[in-house]
């Protein structure tokens, strides 16, 4: 196991580039129990614990303050993928880019794509992290199947999924590899009625066990293997970037791909094909719906040139298709996009593997422009990551553009607008507008939650957010919260400043 302390500097800070990092040592482990004597030791020397992935979360949840860090990048093995069950069970620090290669020569599939895929499985899971095929496929916590989590004090957790639930006084009972009892509440927060949401830790009611380690940002405890649930491959693909020169039109194109991947349909397809057999129900549905903006359109005309001007804003989407399905869809999706006046002439379509993945990268180029873009004015990006209520999205995303074009700052916007949840990243170029930044990031959350929206959709709180999920929660809440980080990591050595500050643990 490397210890060194030269290596550190890497692991300082993550795609958040917060500032201010430190720690005392590194831990490089190569086995589960290696993982388990590092933290029986920290544990007992009260050194506090960063779980460290490959560190490209947007919230500083990798960032450590002191204490000692321990990197999952050697912990890198897919130890099997079951082609015949559609399973694989990988170890924590499988980079997600070779996952996805790995599953895909087996003709299977693994949707969750969090469009950096330098990320790792265990840092996924971590974060239950999502992003653009949520739309279909929902987040990294549906595909999770059994977990296997080291606890602070070196002892094992196996969970299965379905296996262990909450009770009916709100407690998960569990035991642990050495037989340890442990009974932890269950937090009692309401979740608001929003298509994803990471802010806090997930409780559902009942609650299965393994879902309080799904997006626990490395408060818990170290997951050390993952069990993942595949699914075959989609026989073909058919995508595009298709451009809208009016605003309306894009929200109104949105709305109706919504209605039809959802199974209300305003378009369904009872296509005539082969000579009048009809192929009935074949409905446009798409597995992923995103959207830029005409900042964001700006923005990254500087790497791709060929974006077209004066354009409103754009949508990418993804349809699945089978040879027999392909016409029909292609059919629906053109119609729907005349219907709402797209501009199919400058638009991009494909379905091929290779542009497929051109169409991914012109999406993965914006949010890396925007880093590059922010270091370079030697500021921070200040990001949105709020999902609101269907009902409320058109008249949040109004108030969010106006109070942006009033400000002067430079902004662009994009995301998932089919989870009704953005991406509105402030460009500060100077102090002063930082500033200005972060007073109109305040107000974008305060009106989120005001609209029964959450404060982080699938970036997670970490360090950077753990004011607003304070607005969010209030004391009582964050209180049992700590409550329940207690039952498993008694000495609160993991992940300190993550979620809620020192002061509730
Ligand atoms: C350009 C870009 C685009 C992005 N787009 C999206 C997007 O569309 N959707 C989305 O959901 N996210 C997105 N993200 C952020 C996303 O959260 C991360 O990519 C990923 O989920 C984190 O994985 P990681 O291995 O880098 O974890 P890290 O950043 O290293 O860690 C993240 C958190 O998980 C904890 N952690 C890491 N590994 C473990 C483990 N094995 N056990 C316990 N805790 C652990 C850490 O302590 C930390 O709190 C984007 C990031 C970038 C840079």
């Amino acid at each position: 196991m490397k210890t060194q302390v030269e290596d550190l500097q890497n692991y300082l800070t993550d795609a958040s580039n917060m500032p201010g990092g430190h720690a005392e040592r590194l831990f490089v482990p190569e086995t589960v129990d290696e993982v388990a004597d590092v933290l029986r030791e920290a544990n007992e020397a009260g050194a506090s614990v960063t779980i460290s992935g490959a560190r490209t979360g947007t919230v500083g949840g990798a960032v450590p303050f002191g204490g000692w860090v321990v990197s999952l990048e050697r912990l890198n093995k897919i130890k099997s993928i079951d082609k015949a069950a559609l399973k694989a069970v990988v170890e924590p620090g499988v980079v997600l880019a070779d996952l996805q290669k790995a599953v895909e020569a087996e003709g299977l599939y693994y949707p969750p794509d969090p469009t950096e895929w330098s990320c790792q499985i265990g840092g996924t899971v971590a974060t239950n992290a999502s992003g653009a095929r949520s739309f279909k496929y929902g987040s990294t916590r549906e595909f999770v199947s059994a977990l296997t989590v080291v606890l602070a004090d070196g002892d094992v957790l196996k969970l299965g999924r379905g296996e262990v639930f909450s009770n009916a006084d709100g407690r998960v009972e569990l035991t642990t590899e050495s037989g340890k009892k442990i009974s932890a509440k269950v937090p009692t927060y309401k979740r608001p009625n929003v298509r994803k949401n990471v802010s806090g830790y997930f409780n559902e009611t009942p609650l299965d066990a393994i879902d309080l380690f799904i997006g626990s940002e490395g408060t818990l405890g170290v997951i050390a293997e993952i069990e993942l649930r595949l699914v075959p491959k989609p026989e073909g693909f058919f995508s595009g970037v298709v451009f809208f020169e009016k605003h309306g039109d894009l929200l109104g194109f949105v709305d109706e791909v919504k209605a039809a991947s959802r199974g209300n349909a305003l378009t369904d397809v009872r296509a005539s094909a082969n000579g009048g057999n009809a192929l009935t129900d074949v409905r446009a549905s798409a597995s992923l719906v995103e959207y830029f903006d005409d900042r964001a359109l700006s923005f990254i005309r500087e790497k791709f040139p060929e974006t077209p001007e004066a354009m409103a804003g754009a949508v990418y989407f993804e349809q699945e298709t089978t040879a027999e399905t392909e016409d029909a869809l292609f059919e629906a999706w053109n119609e729907m996009l005349e219907r709402h006046s797209a501009d199919i002439d400058r638009s991009w379509f494909t379905t091929t593997d290779a542009d497929r993945e051109k169409l991914r990268a012109f999406r993965h180029a914006l949010p890396v422009a925007v880093n590059e873009h922010v270091v370079r004015n030697k500021q921070r990006k200040i990001g949105t990551d709020m999902a609101v209520p269907d009902e409320n999205f058109a008249g949040f995303l109004k108030f969010q553009k106006e109070m942006l074009d009033a400000s002067g700052i430079d902004y662009v916007i994009f995301g998932h607008i089919g989870d009704c949840h953005l991406h509105a990243n402030l460009l500060p170029k100077t102090d002063e507008e930082a500033t200005r930044s972060r007073h109109i990031y305040g107000r974008f959350v305060a009106q989120s939650i005001m609209l029964g929206g959450c404060v982080s959709a699938e970036h997670g709180i970490g360090k950077l957010k753990s004011k607003y999920l304070y607005v969010a929660m209030g004391e009582r809440y964050l209180n049992e919260m700590a409550e329940l980080k207690k039952a498993f990591d008694p000495k609160g050595i993991f992940g300190r400043g993550n979620m809620f500050d020192a002061k509730f643990v």
